[in-house]
């Protein structure tokens, strides 16, 4: 009886998620998402809609992750505002057709690539910048002249109540939707054909949502995490590195993508250096970081469990104090934790920054080449050769020279991972791109009908 119970409650489910993809994609073929008018009039209504719920983003966030107010807004809302006014400023030039180069062989003629809007598309978010990164995608869909379907987390119950409200009095269901739920909702998404998945989160989901995108030949981009490096050489500014490093590694309690995972040194910095990032963590967050108003929160109870687990590995230079019921856990710093360990292994995404005895860059360079290829890469030296070696002997999604997380704000630039850390990119212009396909079109006249590529040959093109 139970069994036909839940067997009933699925079928409704998976049908309901049918329907509003066979909805979405009638209006895509009345076609009217094709004009420049229809794109701009989307993206107005998006950016009314995010600033009159801004205030409700915001409480939700704190609810959520217990974000303040100005690193939400540093973070989250005020980047995508950005986002919405150079894709309203430029999407006109975008849907221009590039022109390309025409041979000889072929002329007289003209070469273009149009870009065509991919179609209906689903865009899953993860929890940790649960606004910024199911919008940032939305920006991209509405732009190419797409629809989209948006899973945002169930892990951040409170700003996908608001996103499903805000977008929900924004735009029709066939235009934009969100379905809110967990893996079962989104996996009965993922059994639909979609013209592209956009899916933010962790590696392992991203293979999971490969798989499913495979079985329609559906185009992906993934946006997954990994273990960032720093690799700190002997004449970078300690002070100015520590201070860089620690903002990036504990802003969001280190629950973000870029956020640095570990820190390669020579063994002789350690000491200081550790002395430097406390330095740092005690400048933004005061001696008792539990009662600053802008250190975040572990996002749940099995987020926290397993965090305190990764800690056990290695000796706790500073930090470790933690509160299970609150899920706050102390900016951390461990050192002498074995390469082997779940801490050097798995990405931590969390408030714990292991430091690696590494003597050179030849050994940072190695060690950073014998592991998955990364999302971001930071590389600290005032010696600007050592920092151009290591970014041309390395690969990542992104990179940074004596700072961290800072590429994620050029808009002007693709974000994006690379091999484990991911595939495809996105952000001002990338988002366009990666929610349209790139058609290669070639324009002939009928003037000029040459002969020579038409049978019968008999050796007139003089090729043998
Ligand atoms: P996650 O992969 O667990 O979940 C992401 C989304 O996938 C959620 O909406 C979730 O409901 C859904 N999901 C979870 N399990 C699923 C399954 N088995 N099948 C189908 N859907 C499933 O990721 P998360 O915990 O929300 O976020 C943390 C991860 O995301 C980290 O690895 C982080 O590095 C990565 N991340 C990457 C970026 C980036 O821009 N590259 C940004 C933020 C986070």
């Amino acid at each position: 009886m139970a069994r036909s119970l839940s067997n009933l409650a699925a079928v409704p489910r998976s049908l309901d998620m049918k329907a509003l993809v066979e909805k979405q994609r009638a209006y895509f073929e009345t076609r009217v998402t094709l004009p420049l008018h229809w794109r701009r009039e989307q993206l107005l209504a998006l950016e009314r809609a995010a600033r009159k719920y801004e205030a409700e983003i915001l409480d939700a966030l704190k609810a959520d992750l217990s974000k303040s107010p100005e690193e939400a807004y540093l973070t989250e809302v005020g980047n995508i505002y950005g986002e919405i006014k150079t894709a309203l400023k430029n999407v006109k030039a975008w849907m221009e057709p590039r022109r390309g180069s025409a041979p000889l062989i072929i002329q007289p003629a003209r070469a273009y690539q149009y870009a065509d809007p991919l179609g209906v598309t689903l865009i899953i978010s993860p929890w940790n910048y649960p606004y910024q990164l199911s919008m940032a995608p939305l920006i991209g869909a509405l732009a190419a002249g797409c629809t989209a379907v948006l899973k945002p987390s169930e892990l951040s119950p409170a700003t996908s109540e608001v996103l499903k409200r805000m977008l929900g009095e924004a735009f029709p269901a066939e235009v934009v939707s969100v379905v809110e739920g967990g893996v079962e909702a989104s996996q009965a998404l993922l059994a639909e054909r979609w013209d592209l998945i956009f899916f933010t989160g962790g590696t392992q989901v991203g293979r999971v949502v490969a798989e499913a995108a495979a079985r329609h030949l559906t185009p992906t981009v993934l946006e997954l995490g990994g273990k960032s490096p720093c690799i700190v050489d002997r004449s970078a500014d300690l002070e100015i590195t520590a201070r860089r490093i620690a903002w990036g590694k504990y802003v969001n309690a280190g629950q973000t993508c870029v956020a640095p995972d570990y820190v390669l040194i020579p063994p002789e910095l350690k000491g200081r250096f550790v002395d430097l990032l406390q330095k740092a963590v005690r400048s933004f967050y005061g001696a008792d970081v539990s009662t600053s108003g802008d250190y975040g929160r572990i996002v749940s109870p099995r987020h926290f469990e397993r965090i305190s687990a990764l800690a056990a590995d290695g000796q706790i230079a500073f930090g470790g104090e933690r509160d299970a019921p609150s899920r706050y856990f102390a900016p951390t710093v461990i050192t002498d934790a074995p390469l082997s360990s779940p801490l050097m292994q798995e990405e931590i995404f969390g408030p714990l920054l292991p430091l690696v005895d590494c003597p050179g860059i030849d050994d940072a360079i190695r060690f950073v080449r014998s592991r998955p290829k990364p999302l971001a890469l930071y590389t600290f030296a005032r010696d600007a050769a050592v920092n151009e070696r290591v970014l041309t002997e390395t690969s990542s999604g992104g990179a940074v020279t004596n700072d961290v997380c800072v590429h994620f704000a050029a808009e002007g630039l693709p974000f994006g991972g690379v091999g484990e850390s991911g595939l495809g990119g996105y952000h001002g212009q990338a988002s366009f791109d990666a929610f349209s396909h790139k058609k290669s079109v070639v324009k002939r006249p009928f003037l000029l009908d040459m002969k020579l590529r038409y049978p019968p040959y008999g050796g007139k093109l003089g090729l043998l």
